[in-house]
């Protein structure tokens, strides 16, 4: 009998603790191979902070691709979860309860919409909004039925559902898990002729936008294009959607992206910190004129607004506000790059960082099909520091927003260190 099995069941009389290499056996073996993660195992965190089974300690540079914005394990939000989970935990939306309502007050004057409808990960959340926005456009556009068309943008990434993958160019994302919905015209990213162009049809209903392209690698659009974006969809009586999963809730140094350009999107989609990571909670958000078109038994989801989800994003949205994430990740983002292109100056192996706020990326220089940014990550978590390569060459770096600038300085040594010592 092998010693893994003794271990898992208990047969070993001393018990021995299973460790890192046991458990990547125990997913490698049980579970679906449907990801490649880094070879770390974690136990636990805590603030920028998480430890491997064996005790080691790194700095989170991913933060659960910005669901941990707050920090792990955040006291605050953790109460919470832990008060309401003793108390009530689901009704379904079958009757009320009495936590949805206030939340749903405390969100909407939080991000000034009219209504959220609440739902549970990211791509439903995207999901409810392309539903939500093609009822809008046979309801009140007078667009013919099943004629709609959503424009949405080349190395996208909305999520992984069927309708989500068919407007995806990744073949990663879509190869083989055809046929694909349709309805959805794709244009590229940061090229205002081309949404003009797109937006030459009466069938348009709406644009899906990521304010920054985060799974791509970070691309930060050029500057004026999401409000001039915006004009334009409202002069074609086009819905702008803004997909803030992963730039929203303080990321970027404000506390929606969409906010560096002042633009109002008719359609927001939250997700990942909306919860600090604590829960899966996801949401979109709209006015009376949109939101209204949705009427009972049309949309929902059984664990949408239950709540212990709704008293967790409260508490999430009140860290934010109250430890002034959004400002944290402003100053921290440009002591960050500024330090980065200190490296960069003196190394052949980086050439290049952007980002805005704590959602930054370097660019590693090599083809983005080698393995360098790959092994630039596992030199990073021997030094005690977790990031992961997007997209080949490109690595992101996005820290808790609760991190001090004595520890964002500390991670910038470990970085330069591993980058000064990388053999490729
Ligand atoms: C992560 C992400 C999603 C999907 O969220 P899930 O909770 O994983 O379903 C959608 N849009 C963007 C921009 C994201 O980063």
């Amino acid at each position: 009998m092998n010693v893994l099995f003794q271990k898992l069941h208990g047969m070993n009389e001393t018990m021995e603790k299973l460790s890192s290499k046991d458990l990547m056996n125990l997913e490698d073996r049980y579970g679906a191979h449907n990801y490649h993660p880094l070879g770390v195992v974690i136990a636990r965190g805590e603030g920028v902070h998480v430890w491997d089974v064996e005790g080691k300690k790194y700095y989170d540079f991913l933060s659960a691709y910005s669901a941990v914005n707050q920090g792990h394990c955040h006291p605050r939000i953790v109460e919470a979860m832990i008060d309401q989970a003793k108390t009530l935990t689901l009704t379904s939306r079958a009757f009320y309860n009495d936590a949805l309502g206030p939340y749903e007050k405390y969100v909407t004057e939080y991000f000034n919409y009219d209504k959220v409808l609440p739902m549970n990960t990211g791509a439903e959340a995207v999901e409810t909004a392309i539903k939500l926005c093609r009822k809008w456009g046979y309801e009140k556009k007078g667009v013919d039925e099943n004629e709609a068309k959503i424009v949405v943008c080349e190395n996208n990434f909305h999520g992984r559902t069927t309708t989500i993958i068919s407007f995806s160019n990744d073949p990663d994302a879509n190869k083989n898990f055809g046929p694909y919905t349709p309805g959805f015209i794709r244009i590229p990213y940061d090229d205002i002729d081309s949404l003009a162009n797109a937006l030459n049809d009466d069938n348009v209903v709406g644009f899906l936008v990521e304010p920054i392209q985060g799974e791509a690698g970070v691309f930060v659009p050029s500057e004026g294009y999401l409000s001039k974006a915006k004009e334009l969809c409202e002069a074609a009586n086009v819905l702008f959607i803004a997909d803030e999963v992963q730039t929203g809730i303080a990321r970027t140094g404000k506390l929606l992206a969409v906010e560096h350009e002042n633009v109002k999107p008719d359609i927001l989609i939250l997700g990942k910190a909306l919860s600090g990571g604590a829960y899966p909670v996801s949401a979109v958000l709209a006015n009376d004129d949109i939101m209204l078109v949705i009427k009972p038994g049309q949309h929902g989801s059984t664990f949408g607004g239950n709540p212990v989800a709704a008293k967790v994003a409260i508490a999430a949205l009140e860290v934010v506000r109250d430890e002034e994430l959004a400002e944290n990740a402003e100053r921290l983002g440009q002591l960050f790059r500024a330090e980065m292109q200190k490296i960069i100056d003196q190394t052949d192996l980086v050439v290049k960082v952007r980002g805005k706020g704590l959602l930054n990326a370097i660019i590693v220089n090599d083809t983005p099909d080698s393995d360098t940014a790959w092994n630039l990550c596992l030199a990073l978590k021997q030094n005690g520091l977790l990031a992961k390569p997007t997209h080949g060459n490109i690595i992101r770096f996005a820290p808790p927003l609760v991190m001090n600038e004595e520890q964002l300085l500390d991670c910038v040594d470990i970085i330069r260190r591993t980058i000064s010592e990388f053999k490729k």
